[in-house]
């Protein structure tokens, strides 16, 4: 990039954060779709491995088009580094992996992501390493576990499916009490509408999966940091593993983040009128959304959310039946787990994504068999709320 983006707006790092154009000066980032490199000569190749020119090796450690995807990423976040990866699980392990070592202790809030919760609940204790999940929504809970020595904490907000905050402010505050870094899982949010590195956090993650590419395509994921943990701790673990993203999904992702303020705006003002309409009707007993006024967490929302996600969280009444009944009668929205995309999903958050969970833990997460959660799309609101409105329609 010739232009130094650090002084851009996130409009406009979405669109030209990263760009390098070869020497061919296309308008559009090229894909560069190699594996390896060749050297000058054999004194520049044994520079390259010593780290002491910047060209490229090999693209498991690094790729042209992985490079633009990655610069652009940072200049939205804020961040000076990221590294991208396959998909968003990747990113979410190698952030930790890079770091933990026998012994540690690493605390978790309960409402994570699914494969975040087996990550932390049943892989890393493989290795010796402490986990211990506390309410993330509540403060004591996070004092009381970090009132001992942690190496990492893990958060998401808000979270899946219930629509939860984690104060990322004072949770951080306590953690670099206790010495541990702060990993926050910002998928719900997007880089757009929180900055947890602004509000303390170390470490940022995304699945790229969701709303960067957000038109059902490919799988990605990125981790963004400062420079320092970048390269001493997280680079070596990348290179030697091999989480790497593909540089064909990088140049999608990339061209997706040029669209990615319009899309998810449009998502999140859809989501919040969609939330509201849900609230007023009379088979509905509950409502989720960060910006209802009615969420407990209402006033911490507008503290450390700029805005509200488009995802929306519902019960109705009638449990389990109830729910597969209006999930089976809609004709547009479609059932997946998926999130983020263009088209509205709809899922059932206890027979699918949280099915692995028992009873008590998607009791104690709120996630009751009447609970849906809908991902909202790009679509006509009137469409939406006419296909919901027969849904409900359809209960007894
Ligand atoms: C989807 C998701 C992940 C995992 O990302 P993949 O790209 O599916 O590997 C992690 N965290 C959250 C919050 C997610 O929604």
């Amino acid at each position: 990039m010739t232009k130094d983006p650090s002084n851009y707006r996130q409009e406009t790092a979405l669109v030209r954060g990263g760009l390098q154009r070869s020497p061919n000066r296309e308008t559009s980032e090229a894909l560069f779709l190699n594996s390896g490199y060749v050297f000058d000569d054999a004194a520049q190749a044994e520079a390259a491995f010593k780290g002491e020119n910047d060209n490229y090796i090999y693209s498991r450690y690094g790729n042209p088009t992985v490079t633009m995807f990655q610069e652009r990423l940072a200049a939205l976040e804020g961040a000076e580094a990221c590294y991208a990866t396959a998909t968003g699980m990747a990113a979410v392990f190698a952030s930790l992996a890079c770091q933990l070592n026998a012994g540690d202790r690493v605390v978790s809030s309960r409402a994570v992501f699914g494969s975040c919760h087996i990550i932390v609940d049943q892989i890393l204790p493989r290795w010796g390493i402490e986990t211990v999940f506390v309410d993330g929504t509540n403060l004591d809970e996070w004092q009381a576990a970090l009132s001992k020595p942690t190496h990492a904490v893990f958060l998401e907000s808000p979270s899946n499916p219930m629509l939860d905050l984690v104060d990322i402010a004072a949770v951080s505050e306590m953690a670099h009490a206790a010495g541990a870094c702060v990993i926050v899982d910002n998928v719900f949010a997007t880089p757009l509408y929180q900055r947890p590195l602004e509000l303390g956090a170390d470490i940022v993650v995304y699945s790229a999966t969701k709303h960067i590419d957000g038109q059902g395509r490919c799988l990605g994921g990125a981790v963004l940091a400062d420079a320092a943990f970048m390269t001493e701790r997280f680079m070596p673990f990348y290179r030697h593993t091999g989480p790497a993203l593909s540089p064909f999904n990088a140049w999608i992702m990339l061209k997706a983040l040029e669209t990615l303020s319009v899309r998810v705006e449009r998502q999140c003002d859809n989501s919040l009128d969609l939330a509201r309409f849900l609230l007023a009707q009379p088979k509905v007993t509950k409502v989720c959304h960060p910006g209802l006024e009615s969420h407990p967490q209402a006033e911490l929302a507008r503290r450390q959310m700029s805005g509200f996600g488009n995802l929306v969280t519902f019960e109705v009444e009638g449990g389990k039946a109830a729910a597969f009944r209006i999930a089976d009668a809609l004709r547009l929205i479609d059932i997946s787990n998926n999130l983020g995309d263009t088209k509205s999903l709809i899922c059932h958050p206890a027979t699918t994504t949280h099915s692995r969970l028992s009873e008590e833990e998607r009791s104690q997460l709120g996630i009751s068999p009447g609970v849906l959660r809908i991902s909202v799309g790009l679509e006509h609101l009137d469409d939406l709320k006419e296909d919901l409105e027969r849904a409900l329609a359809a209960l007894p």
